[in-house]
């Protein structure tokens, strides 16, 4: 899963990105690990995967992880190709959702590019070019339907869909906000639009704000336009963030409670991430390792063992599963199956959240 990080100059995107690969997952854990500077790796905190390490003791402890791409430069004008606008647009394409910072803080030090904080003006600014971007693309699909139904009448809808959502952006609306029916988002979803991707706002206020977030009226107005758009909000404070980055364990935890938040900003972050997504871990445990993996909701049994590795998937039985929850209230693995919660499931079970799996499969 990889998440970009956009965002008008100076309102906190490095920051944030440097918390990021500061509380970084360990690279050696995977050899993918790019060594592109703009691109971080970070675990997805799991309690249910810290208890396992406990209980087994693993030689290795793998987390799910996902990775974050600073998209920086990104400024009025980047759809018409000014300040490299257009590498920066093909970058935001790849990933998965967006991670939107807006600027939510005064500071007479950090110049603001546009005069001073505001954030609805910034959001606008920054959504005006993905949505100029956008417009471009869908030109490009309804010339490419409209040939097409020369020789098939099939893409005569599809024709008209993306006219009604070129008129839809042309009047500065996002196409996330677009009304359609689930046959006909699916279709949208094949065009790889910058604005048709999940966001996160995140409001970058700074200690002040951030501790009196109800009085904070410019984190208001950021949650206002989230909640139009119905896209997520989450208040962060970038500065605070690379502090806490430093810390591990208790010492964290002690910071945490100091200035009164349960988790981090960037662990909150990581699990709104998730969840926007639709994503959930499934687990494997052992002592030679412990590990979570990534899966969108509703895969089924030997897709989620094709994650581990491709044979499984080819050569699958079944998967021996028990619920985490099941475990954890009778205390161990054993146990658990003396109770007969372990459960044989075939090629048609749907992996939960949380699930312990153990495949078996043919080589
Ligand atoms: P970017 O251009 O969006 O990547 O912005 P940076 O992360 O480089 O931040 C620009 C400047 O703003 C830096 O000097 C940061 O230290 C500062 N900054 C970031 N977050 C905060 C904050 O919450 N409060 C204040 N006062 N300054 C911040």
């Amino acid at each position: 899963m990889k998440l970009g990080i956009v965002g008008l100059p100076n309102v906190g995107k490095s920051t944030l990105f440097n918390a990021i690969t500061n509380a970084g997952a360990e690279s050696a854990n995977y050899p993918f690990c790019t060594i592109d500077p703009n691109v971080g790796m970070v675990a997805v905190p799991d309690e249910r995967l810290d208890k396992l390490a406990e209980m087994y003791q693993p030689d290795k402890k793998t987390p799910a992880v996902i990775e974050f791409v600073d998209i920086a430069g990104l400024v009025k004008g980047a759809s018409r190709g000014e300040g490299l606008g257009n590498k920066f647009l093909a970058n935001i394409r790849e990933t998965d959702a967006i991670i939107h910072v807006v600027r939510c803080f005064d500071d007479e030090n950090v110049i603001h590019v546009e005069g001073a904080t505001d954030p609805r003006r910034d959001v606008d600014i920054i959504n005006m070019e993905l949505v100029m971007a956008d417009l471009e693309m869908v030109q490009r699909r309804v010339d490419k339907a409209a040939k097409a139904m020369k020789g098939d009448k099939k893409f005569a809808h599809e024709v008209e869909l993306f006219t009604a959502l070129q008129k839809h952006l042309d009047g500065g609306s996002l196409a996330r906000t677009f009304q359609c029916g689930d046959d006909d988002r699916a279709l949208l979803a094949t065009s790889d639009l910058l604005t048709l991707k999940p966001v996160i706002y995140a409001a970058n206020t700074d200690e002040e704000g951030f501790t009196h977030l109800e009085e904070n009226s410019y984190y208001q107005q950021v949650r206002e336009i989230a909640q139009a758009e119905g896209a997520q909000v989450l208040p962060i404070c970038a500065k605070l963030e690379q502090d806490i980055a430093e810390l591990e364990g208790e010492e964290k935890q002690l910071f945490l409670e100091e200035i009164g938040v349960e988790e981090s900003g960037l662990d909150r972050l990581i699990k709104c991430s998730y969840a926007l997504l639709g994503l959930i871990s499934f687990l494997t445990y052992g002592k030679d390792e412990c590990r979570a993996w990534t899966i969108r909701k509703g895969t089924k049994a030997p897709q989620a063992a094709g994650k581990i590795h491709s044979d499984i998937e080819r050569g699958f039985i079944r998967a021996e599963v028990i619920a985490y929850t099941d475990m954890l209230q009778c205390g161990s693995v054993n146990a658990a199956k003396e109770k007969g919660l372990l459960r044989s499931e075939g090629k048609e079970y749907v992996v939960q959240d949380g699930d312990m799996i153990y495949f078996r499969f043919n080589v």
